[in-house]
């Protein structure tokens, strides 16, 4: 495989920056203190392909392959992550539609939510039920020709602004081994029973929108399931390794926004007469975080290669070592970029101290670090 991008993907990769320059970066402290959705925002990211580039042009979307969407996702989050995320979580779930949806589901919101007018979510994790998504107690009974889901979910991204849902929930609950039993299911948000509580009491993504869905006696017709009966956590399983692509990218981006906030006040301040950028301590710092920064790029970019293919074994094995390298190291990196400032990146007068903060949950969704390992150990034992 190539290690350059092509010129269309930095033709992509200009454009998201331009719309961050101009659009996010100026209003990104306001929405993190107000912890405020952008709605506009993602309108407008709509209009230029950035909100949910997956989606193919047949159903007005822009069809970008996995490279090209982590291009759009690293330059988003590295204008600011909170609205990075709103912006490109807008099609929460919208992947297991395009993949295993009837043609009338897509047709139906494919459309409104590549055009900016609509928002999914995607609800898999439940309170008792995080990393063991087969352990989920969602139940969806039928019920002549309905189904009937009952439970929590939890954690759920855009759960309070999203007009539909992909809901997993056991259609089989005795199944052995459980996971034989969950169903994928299309849940309008307006249907009765679909209930949310906003969570926004967050440590960082604060523009992004987070709530939990309690689910009570929400009916949706049969032909509501996605793809086949008691094969949902097959189908979810599809979608691991770009979603883990995706959240490698987020923390290539946050990473790469704290080291421009880096070396632009290492360039600028001033101590014993010189700029703090001439220590050779401050040099060597940023020459670190620039380097991993660039080994977490290549490793996504690499993981996203796989993932465009065969979605075989190794995109699996590169999608977790890339998710489990860039997110420990965007930490890392927003860490030290704090360092690189002093006091001043201590408090939100400078944007690092947001960066750290949001850098923080690339190491929880998605799986956890300690998940990844366990995925990699186990294709090295
Ligand atoms: C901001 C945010 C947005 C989110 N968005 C969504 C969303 O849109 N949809 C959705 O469904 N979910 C979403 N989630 C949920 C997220 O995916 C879960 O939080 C995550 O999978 C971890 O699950 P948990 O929180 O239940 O932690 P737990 O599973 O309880 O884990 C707790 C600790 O135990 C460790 N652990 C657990 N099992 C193992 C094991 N087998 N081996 C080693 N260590 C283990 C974990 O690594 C972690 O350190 C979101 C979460 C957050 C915070």
């Amino acid at each position: 495989m190539s290690f350059q991008l092509s010129a269309e993907h930095e033709a992509i990769r200009q454009a998201v920056r331009e719309f961050g320059e101009a659009e996010m970066k100026p209003v990104a402290r306001e929405h993190d203190e107000e912890k405020k959705y952008p709605e506009d925002l993602r309108r407008k990211a709509a209009e230029l392909d950035f909100v949910a580039p997956h989606i193919p042009a047949e159903y007005g979307g822009a069809g970008m392959n996995m490279l090209a969407r982590c291009v759009v996702t690293e330059e988003l989050w590295r204008a600011d992550p909170g609205l990075g995320s709103a912006i490109g979580s807008a099609g929460f779930g919208s992947s297991m539609l395009i993949e295993y949806g009837d043609e009338w589901m897509k047709e139906e919101w494919l459309p409104q939510i590549a055009a900016g007018d609509a928002v999914s979510c995607s609800c898999i994790s439940e309170p008792a039920h995080g990393s063991n998504v087969a352990g989920m107690e969602t139940v969806a009974e039928k019920d002549g020709d309905e189904y009937v889901i009952n439970g929590n979910k939890m954690w759920i991204t855009n759960g309070t602004v999203a007009d539909v849902g992909v809901v997993m929930a056991k259609t089989d609950p005795d199944s052995e081994p459980p996971h034989r039993g969950i169903s994928a299911l299309l849940v309008p948000t307006d249907t009765d029973g679909f209930n949310t509580t906003k969570i926004d009491n967050k440590l960082g993504i604060r523009a992004s929108d987070l709530a939990e869905v309690v689910l009570d006696d929400v009916r949706v017709p049969e032909e509501n399931i996605i793809g086949e009966e008691n094969k949902g956590f097959y189908q979810l399983m599809d979608f691991f390794a770009s979603g883990r692509t995706g959240v490698a990218s987020q923390a290539v981006g946050a990473a790469q926004g704290a080291l421009d906030a880096a070396l632009e006040y290492a360039g600028e301040r001033e101590q014993f007469d010189q700029k703090i950028g001439e220590f050779q301590a401050i040099r060597h710092k940023l020459a670190e975080m620039a380097t991993n920064v660039e080994a977490a790029r290549s490793l996504t970019y690499r993981a996203a290669g796989h993932v465009e293919g065969d979605k075989d074994d190794e995109a699996v094995r590169l999608a977790s070592m890339a998710k489990l390298f860039a997110s420990e190291h965007s930490v890392d990196v927003a860490d030290e970029a704090i360092q690189v400032h002093g006091g001043a990146g201590y408090v939100s007068d400078h944007p690092v101290e947001r960066f750290y903060r949001d850098a923080r949950i690339t190491k929880i969704y998605e799986g956890t670090s300690e998940i990844q390992k366990n995925i990699i150990a186990d294709r090295l034992l």
